[in-house]
């Protein structure tokens, strides 16, 4: 049976990027895999589209339904994020940089999770323990996803394995300047103009279960604040409506990358709360943190300390 690959919900480049990098070495390495992802070609988030089309991929198609297949899941291993019917699925390998999820397997499996910036850092590294040389395309995409994690490194859950591999991927990819090429994501992925705010508040979003409460954490990386200046209201009621939708908080980091900081907008239960996990004072309805960059690192663990999770 072909393995299908697939990354997270509401994909985003090292999703995407990640699927297609370990079907290459699967298939090089005489299994069959496949990339897909849960989502259609059209709602793929701008900068994943403009990364495929840079290095000539076609979207990998979308999974539906994993029941009954082979799934090797990269990007995540949690069941909420996982494609549907996932615990109907044989999971067969995870590959990954984040805490460990919920997913669980009747039989022993390849697992490679590491607390790197990207998942794309890991497969790099698989790559080379199995001597299997990464296709220039390839690595152009896993290039370009640690840039869009890690932040161009400035993010805090970059180490110095995602910049020797963006310093390995680079000469394969024949990318000289890669401060250019994030410069191009960082345009794509910060562009508002035209984009409904329920869109750009789901453009990079993860729900999270807390301590029995859910929990929805969306963030915005600009290149200035500047950007959402005149949509701030309307991103405030896309939060309301989607808090509205059976959830105790929702947050949205619009997130400074050039400043180094996120105005965190607050939409909850408890903002008591929210603002004793990140020792702030809510101003309207955001406060800025400096230095507040990753979601995963920062934003996410504060929370469950918080929630006592
Ligand atoms: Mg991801
Ligand atoms: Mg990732
Ligand atoms: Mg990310």
């Amino acid at each position: 049976m072909t393995i299908q690959v697939c990354g997270h919900s509401n994909p985003d480049t090292d999703s995407v990027a990640s699927a297609l990098a370990f079907a290459a070495l699967s298939n090089a390495m005489g299994n069959d895999a496949v990339a897909v992802m849960q989502t259609t070609l059209d709602k793929l988030n701008p900068e994943s589209t403009v990364v495929l089309e840079k290095f000539g991929f076609t979207a990998p198609a979308e999974l539906t339904d994993a029941a009954g297949k082979e799934i090797a899941l990269v990007d995540h291993s949690d069941v909420a994020q996982g494609p549907v019917n996932i615990n109907d699925a044989n999971v067969v390998a995870i590959v990954d940089h984040h805490k460990l999820g919920d997913i669980t397997t009747n039989e022993p499996i390849l697992i490679n999770c590491q607390p790197v910036g990207c998942t794309c850092t890991v497969l790099n590294e698989m790559f080379k323990l199995n001597d299997v040389t990464v296709p220039k395309d390839i690595a152009g995409v896993m290039l370009s996803a640690i840039l869009s994690d890690t932040v161009n490194f400035k993010s805090p859950t970059c180490t110095d394995k995602d910049k020797a591999a963006v310093a390995d991927l680079k000469v394969v990819a024949g990318v000289d300047d890669t401060d250019a090429l994030f410069m191009d994501m960082l345009k794509a992925k910060s562009a508002v103009a035209g984009v409904p705010a329920q869109d750009l508040l789901f453009r990079d979003y993860k729900d999270f279960d807390m301590n029995g409460k859910k929990v929805g954490v969306g963030q915005l990386e600009l290149a200035t604040l500047d950007q959402v200046a005149d949509i701030r209201d309307a991103l405030l009621k896309a939060m309301q409506d989607t808090k509205a939708d059976g959830r105790h908080t929702v947050l949205l980091m619009l997130t400074d990358v050039v400043k180094e900081g996120t105005d965190l907008m607050v939409v909850s239960d408890a903002p008591a709360e929210i603002e004793a996990a990140f020792g702030g004072k809510i101003d309207g309805v955001s406060f800025w943190i400096d230095g507040m960059m990753s979601r995963k690192k920062q934003t996410v663990p504060n929370l469950q300390k918080q929630f006592g999770c």
